[in-house]
């Protein structure tokens, strides 16, 4: 018998996977092993064996882009249109369920899905008789514990009183009761419901429940390792069917949880057997997408973690022996964006597609470096999974106060932010603002001054437009003796801007403090405030052509299961990642959570892998120095190749006797130099070296790759050197030796 084309070029284990079509399977494999290949090709094969039609078969994918590309696949490979197929998120997937069956949890199916701000206000509402302390109990937490109650199946009757949250002084139960009911009455329902009332209506109607089982015939599942237990309670009631198979496939790998932090169970995958008597698992052990460099990598830092469920990852291309895995040491943060837009230059000229170049970072704030670089050196690119740095709602926001902070009478920007943090203009009162801004022709601004000495504006927010408009006359005249950076920053803060985000407990509030300092971060490098506002609008404008060619910049979580020629990945100092979150908390279980991002952010490489550490990043306007990522010591000699000339964190750590972060990053107290740099120099210098403690303006020094200079700068931290041969640079005191010749 002749092999069917869609099954062609697979290895037998797939092909195993693939073809055992009837009762419960789960491929446990690690990455680019071909499990989203073998669920895409499954589908298609039951559908061009008989065994199904297009919409009896239910396929969930993490993201929509999965979704997308999984689309595109099936109808290449079936050449049928893939409307009306049961193939998308969770979230997605339950949404359409839910409009089916509105009614039997109280809603319409025109049911509106609200946002977190429309969250945050009605839960406000709803909290009130409590009384809660706000200040205290921030309600955006509030929102957390609800959501991640939801996120474990459970509706406010299913709340234990054991469970129950000491948040809201324990009455968060009671709230939660009471949200869900005035959801009901608004017929709203927030993210968390989608499945929530979907499991619910599945767990208390057999009806509909039997018809789901009657019209899936088959469950197919990408990423198993990341659903959360009602993601998994909604997969076990449509796959358990009375009388008949469970004809569900999920495929993961539990080295890639990277979503523990929203309620993800790698456990899922430990009870699959259990829950589904008789399932086969199906290993998978070739990988088909990376070199077996860049799997070796990959491999030895995944080996640190403990209580894996272990699995063998073998290259399996042909061509797969290729370039080790980069480690690039570079001096300070700006260099490292400059550095990879370089490479990515030579590449581009060498023929390389950009839309097979990737940077993926661990935080939202580290695109903002790559964006203007890639802007400046003409490199088309593309943010996925978000929105380009300066589009983001913080930084607009932040942007601005800067611009009523240099320009009073700009209107557009004052309307964004008079009320944000809530200062209570209403409707009301921002007509009444407008009114007197048409009558005395100055602005809105100028208005709030008029009006404030009518008192025309109630109670609270009286005091506290007043004092907005104090905070922007105090750090306008902070802007002209102190400078941008220092008035930016008072401005955030005595607004109440920051603080509003402080006290947001929602799992996006850190990473947009992220953003802010960053934004304060970039301010630093500009002479005055008009200079960066322009210079924003620029970086802004030059997005908008329309080339389809473009590097792709994303977050490690963002980039799961998806694949590139060539990825870089930047900062991996300690405190970016891991994550500085994740070092604070302590414990082995942030940290193992954060090595399988770094295995997930390798694996996406198909032929180079460039990681990236600096050894100073800008903090405001100072600069830090920064210890090398403990991740880079984890990966095996072997297969990498190391360029630069910072110390690892391995060599500073050889005399850890000495050296502490705190000495270190103390420049001017350079004990640890000489030591740091004796492991590096050779013979001949040895005796033309003596320990330096000071840099003076005038010193002759050494320097492992630029060779001997004279001091001309002596600064804390960067040092500027004229070199013999490398000409003028700034390189930080700490590798420099003093040499007496
Ligand atoms: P991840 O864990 O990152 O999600 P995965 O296990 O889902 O990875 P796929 O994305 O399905 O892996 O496959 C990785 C790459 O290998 C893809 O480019 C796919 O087309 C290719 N591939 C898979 N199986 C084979 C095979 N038998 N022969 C050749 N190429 C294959
Ligand atoms: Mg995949």
């Amino acid at each position: 018998m002749t092999t069917p084309s869609h099954l062609e070029r697979l290895n037998p284990e797939q092909r195993a996977a693939i073809e055992t079509t009837e009762g419960p399977l789960l491929v446990l494999a690690g990455a680019g092993t071909g499990k989203t290949r073998v669920l895409t090709t499954r589908f298609a094969h039951i559908l061009l064996s008989g065994h199904a039609k297009p919409w009896q078969i239910l396929a969930v994918t993490f993201t929509n882009k999965a979704a997308r590309e999984m689309r595109e696949r099936i109808s290449g490979l079936t050449g049928e249109t893939t409307d009306g197929l049961w193939l998308g998120t969770f979230h997605a997937l339950c949404a359409r369920m839910l409009r089916r069956h509105a009614e039997y949890v109280g809603l319409t199916s025109s049911f509106l899905i609200l946002d977190t701000d429309d969250q945050l206000r009605l839960l406000k509402q709803v909290a009130e008789p409590w009384r809660i302390d706000i200040k205290r109990w921030p309600l955006p937490g509030l929102l957390g514990v609800i959501q991640r109650w939801k996120d474990r199946g459970l509706t406010p009757d299913g709340v234990t009183p054991a469970e129950d949250s000491s948040y809201a002084d324990g009455h968060a139960r009671a709230i939660y009761g009471t949200y869900q009911a005035r959801l009901r009455e608004l017929n709203a329902c927030d993210f968390g419901d989608l499945m929530l009332h979907v499991v619910d209506i599945l767990r208390t109607r057999p009806d509909v429940l039997e018809q789901y089982h009657r019209l899936f015939r088959y469950i197919l599942v990408d990423e198993y390792q990341d659903t959360n237990t009602v993601q998994y309670l909604w997969l076990r009631l449509l796959a358990r069917r009375e009388g008949m198979p469970s004809n569900i496939c999920c495929v993961g790998d539990d080295d890639q949880s990277i979503y523990s932090w929203r309620g993800a169970e790698v456990e899922n995958i430990l009870r699959f057997e259990k829950d589904f008597p008789g399932a086969r698992i199906v290993r998978l052990e070739r990988n088909y997408r990376s070199t077996a460099q860049i799997l070796g990598t990959a491999a030895g830092l995944i080996a640190h973690n403990d209580g894996r469920l272990g699995k063998t990852l073998r290259p399996g291309r042909e061509d797969a022996q290729g370039e080790p895995v980069l480690i690039v040491s570079i001096w300070d943060s700006d260099a490292e964006a400059r550095e990879v837009c370089r490479r990515i230059e030579t590449m581009r000229r060498d023929g390389h597609a950009l839309g097979e170049i990737a940077i993926l970072v661990r935080a939202g704030f580290q695109t903002r470096a790559f964006e203007e670089r890639l802007v400046q050196f003409g490199i088309p690119y593309r943010i996925i999974g978000g929105l380009r740095f300066y589009e983001r709602a913080e930084i607009r926001d932040a942007l601005a106060y800067m611009r009523v902070l240099v320009n009073p009478a700009d209107d557009l920007a004052f309307e964004r932010i008079i009320n944000v943090p809530k200062r209570g203009v209403g409707t009301a009162a921002l007509q009444k603002l407008h009114a007197q801004a048409r009558t005395e022709r100055n602005g809105l601004s100028s208005a709030v001054e008029t009006l404030l000495t009518t008192a025309a504006f109630r109670g609270k927010s009286q005091e506290k437009l007043a004092s907005l408009m104090q905070t922007f006359v105090k750090q306008r005249s902070v802007l002209g003796r102190e400078g941008h950076v220092v008035a930016v920053s008072g401005l955030l803060e005595d607004s109440g801007y920051l603080e509003m985000w402080r006290n947001d407990n929602a799992p996006d509030a850190p990473g947009r403090l992220e953003n802010l300092k960053e934004l304060v971060r970039a301010l630093a490098d500009f002479g005055t405030l008009g200079e960066f506002l322009e210079h924003v609008s620029l970086v802004m404008e030059a997005e908008g052509a329309a080339e389809e060619d473009r590097v792709s910049v994303m977050t490690l979580h963002g980039a799961k299961g998806l694949e590139f020629d060539s990825v870089f990945l930047p900062g991996w100092e300690e405190g970016v990642f891991p994550s500085q979150r994740t070092l604070d908390e302590g414990g082995d279980k942030g940290l193992e959570e954060e090595r399988r991002l770094a295995y997930v952010g390798i694996t996406r490489a198909r032929h180079r892998a460039v990681i990236l550490h600096a050894a100073s990043r800008r903090i405001y306007a100072n600069w830090q120095e920064s210890m090398p990522s403990r991740f880079l010591d984890e990966l095996p000699d072997e297969y990498v190749e190391r360029e630069g000339d910072t110390p690892t964190r391995r060599e500073r750590q050889d005399y850890s006797g000495y050296f502490t972060d705190s000495i270190f990053s103390d420049s001017q107290n350079s004990t640890m130099a000489p030591l740091v740099a004796k492991k590096r120099r050779t013979a001949v210098h040895d005796e033309l070296v003596s320990s330096a403690p000071q840099i003076e303006v005038g010193a002759r020094v050494f320097h492992q790759k630029f060779g001997y200079g004279v001091v001309i700068n002596a600064d804390r931290g960067a040092t500027e050197v004229v070199f013999e041969e490398a000409g003028t640079r700034r390189v930080m005191s700490s590798y420099l030796q003093t040499v007496t010749s």
